[in-house]
C-alpha cells in the first residue's frame, strides 16, 4: 500500500478528529473495542512500528506526547495504548498508527 491508495493518509487529511496537532491527528475507531476508543494516526506515512527510525527525533517525542495527550483530552486517566505490528499481531492497516483504549473492553473472542 503506497501512501497515495492509504486510508489513514486519508483520514488524516478528511477524518472527523478529536484531536489534532501540527503533524498529527487522533480520530474515533469505526469499531471501539473498548469504552473509549481513539486512534492516534501521524501525518508521516510509514507502513509499521518497525520503520519508526524512519521519524526525526523530535517528531517522534511529539508523536508519543499527543498521544498521552489525547487520552487526557477525552478524560482518561488510566487506559491501554497499543501498536499491532504485522498482519500475524492484527494489523489491518499499514499506516503506523497508536490505539488509545479506555474503560471497558470487549472480551477477545
Ligand atoms: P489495526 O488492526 O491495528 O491495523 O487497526 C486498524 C483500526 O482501524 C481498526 O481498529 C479498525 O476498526 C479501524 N478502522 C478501519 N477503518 C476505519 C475508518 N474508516 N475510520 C475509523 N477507524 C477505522
Ligand atoms: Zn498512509
Amino acid at each position: 500500500m503506497t501512501a497515495d491508495d492509504c486510508l489513514f493518509c486519508k483520514l488524516y487529511r478528511d477524518g472527523n478528529h478529536v484531536n489534532q496537532a501540527d503533524g498529527f491527528v487522533a480520530i474515533r475507531d469505526i469499531n471501539p473495542q473498548a469504552d473509549t476508543h481513539l486512534l492516534v494516526i501521524p501525518q508521516r506515512h510509514i507502513e509499521t512500528f518497525r520503520e519508526v527510525r524512519e521519524f526525526p527525533p523530535d517528531e517522534a517525542r511529539r508523536m508519543l506526547d499527543f498521544v498521552a495527550e489525547t487520552a487526557r483530552a477525552a478524560g482518561l486517566e488510566d487506559y491501554k495504548v497499543v501498536v499491532n505490528v504485522g498482519p500475524e499481531a492484527g494489523q489491518t492497516v499499514f499506516h503506523l498508527h497508536w490505539h488509545i483504549l479506555g474503560g471497558r473492553s470487549r472480551e477477545l473472542a
